[in-house]
């Protein structure tokens, strides 16, 4: 009989396209580690995201904070033994989650600058909706590993919230947007980028690597390959929680 698999918690639905990228890949990595039959163990809390939204929207953070720690403690009541929230954005509520669960939670943008450093970068572009781009909660995170960030000037910041909210996290996805973010991504490398993190899950399934003119780091890809490599090997540490970011907003 194979080692156990370690339960994971997804705190997912933000949006349900890019729970799906967890989902699958998760999976993906288990089956292709253990056998064709080996799956991984999974505890989905799946939000409405319409509910988070109109957080984000009225500013209410306390209040997604407050769904997002009871979603927590679900996935521990269902055996899972370490957690992830599964968009940058909500992000911003991780300390109210670690406050509220006894399980470690693994914060993307750890994952993201363990892969940038990985892969030998030191300047990442990063690409999300404005809070990620524009407040100091995850930027300041891949700083404090000696990573450079590079964010699209006002203009850029704007289309790509824009094409986040009324597009991808609808499941739309227009080629005009995608050559948009190539474009983007295009001017962040002229400003020294040497990476561009796609740090809004949804945005990998609208710019494929090959088609971006920097190497790629899909968030949600990221993240779940952190994920998996926790579930497949019991005997790795669990990330332990970090004292808070401090943040500007
Ligand atoms: N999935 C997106 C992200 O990774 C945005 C959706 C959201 O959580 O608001 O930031």
């Amino acid at each position: 009989m194979s080692e156990r698999l370690r339960p994971l918690g997804l705190i997912g639905g933000m949006s349900w396209h890019s729970t799906a990228t967890y989902y699958r890949h998760l999976n993906e990595r288990v089956a292709a580690a253990r056998g064709a039959h080996a799956s991984a163990r999974i505890s989905l809390q799946s939000l409405d995201f319409s509910e988070v939204r109109a957080c984000q929207v009225a500013d209410d953070y306390a209040r997604s904070g407050r769904m997002l720690a009871e979603a927590g403690r679900a996935c521990e009541a269902g055996g899972a033994e370490v957690l992830a929230i599964c968009t940058n954005l909500m992000h911003r509520n991780y300390d109210d989650l670690v406050a509220a669960v006894d399980a470690p939670v693994l914060h993307i943008a750890d994952a993201v600058a363990e892969a940038a450093l990985r892969a030998g970068h030191r300047s990442v572009g990063l690409l999300g909706t404005r809070p990620v781009m524009e407040l100091d909660f995850y930027a300041t995170r891949l700083a404090a590993y000696g990573l450079e960030v590079v964010t699209p000037d006002l203009e850029d910041r704007l289309e790509v919230d824009r094409v986040v909210f009324e597009e991808i996290t609808q499941g739309v996805f227009r080629t005009t947007s995608r050559d948009l973010h190539v474009d983007i991504i295009r001017r962040m490398s002229d400003r020294g980028a040497d990476v561009v993190a796609l740090a809004c899950t949804e945005i990998g399934l609208l710019v494929p690597a090959e088609a971006a003119p920097l190497p790629v780091l899909d968030t949600a890809l990221v993240h779940a390959d952190a994920l998996a490599d926790l579930a497949l090997d019991p005997s790795l540490p669990l990330p332990l929680p970090r004292p808070p970011v401090p943040a500007r907003g």
